[in-house]
């Protein structure tokens, strides 16, 4: 069905229980050496798919709807990363609609960004530097982030060699990325959840071990690798009861900061988030 795997070129898949959202003929397959878990074909992902919106289904969201979504996760991203920011120069790889950007640059010496969504870069023309390509952004940064980046991309090793170059040296980069070991999928084992999750954008779904080898075959030099849940236990007592999305607004009652924190704790103990973060050096 599929050639070698992209991080071991082992030849031995295991199809993943679920099915593609907005794909069906695409298979999700899981090495048995490594652990990378790849859809089956990475065809659809055209040169042009994300220059013209391509990541948004139908009716594109505007930018304010677009921005207001990602609140949360850029306020999270900047409170996480304020002492790094601080005085810093700033790339954001893959900014999308640029909210952690906005904020990074009261702090930063300089916060630019790189998107390939041309809407983005005409929305900030006057107020934020976001370039189409990362060979426009030049180099010298001492934080590079891309969250939520190279999961999309067919050759994501390639890449972080490309990041790494534009580092200054002492320079970290920050990697965040869907989990592939989301509690949902593979603790839980919640049918609706593995119907509804995988998507045709996400090429590779990565685990803390497979990160780590992507990052060393580019040749990066992997600090720590960090465990964050971004889903709430309302989220996930939502799903497990009524198969459905939406759980943390309907179920809100659940959500305590007590709660949530230990929740999230748990889960990363056992290595179950949703999310990993890397925290990566030029080596
Ligand atoms: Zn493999």
């Amino acid at each position: 069905m599929s050639a070698s795997c992209y991080l071991c070129g082992g030849t031995s898949t295991t199809a993943r229980k679920g099915a593609v959202r907005d794909d069906p003929s695409l298979a999700i397959l899981e090495c048995t050496a490594c652990g990378l878990v790849a859809l089956s074909s990475r065809e659809h992902i055209s040169d042009d798919h994300y220059a013209n919106s391509g990541m948004h289904t139908a009716v594109a969201t505007t930018m304010e709807e677009w921005l207001r979504t990602c609140e949360d996760d850029d306020q999270r991203r900047f409170a996480m990363l304020a002492p790094a920011l601080t005085n810093s120069r700033v790339l954001d790889f893959g900014c999308g609609a640029g909210g952690f950007l906005r904020k990074a640059r009261t702090v930063a010496a300089e916060a630019v960004g790189v998107e390939l969504e041309r809407r983005v870069r005409e929305h900030w023309a006057q107020q934020i530097r976001i370039h189409a390509s990362l060979a426009e952004a030049g180099g010298g940064y001492d934080l590079i982030t891309a969250f939520h980046v190279i999961e999309h991309l067919p050759d994501p090793r390639s890449i972080l060699q490309d990041l790494a170059a534009c580092l200054a040296p002492g320079g970290r980069l920050i990697l965040e990325v869907p989990s592939s070991q989301d509690a949902l999928l593979t603790l839980y084992d919640n049918e609706a959840f593995q119907h509804f999750t995988y998507w045709s954008q996400h090429l590779y779904l990565f685990n803390p071990e497979t990160l780590r080898q992507l990052a060393t075959q580019a040749g990066v030099r992997v600090i720590a690798i960090q465990q964050l849940q971004r889903y709430s236990l309302a989220n996930h007592c939502y799903w497990l009861s009524k198969g459905r999305p939406g759980g943390h607004k309907r179920w809100a009652f659940l959500d305590t900061p007590e709660l949530t924190r230990a929740y999230a704790a748990a889960l990363a103990a056992v290595g179950h988030c949703d999310t990993i973060i890397a925290h990566v050096e030029a080596s």
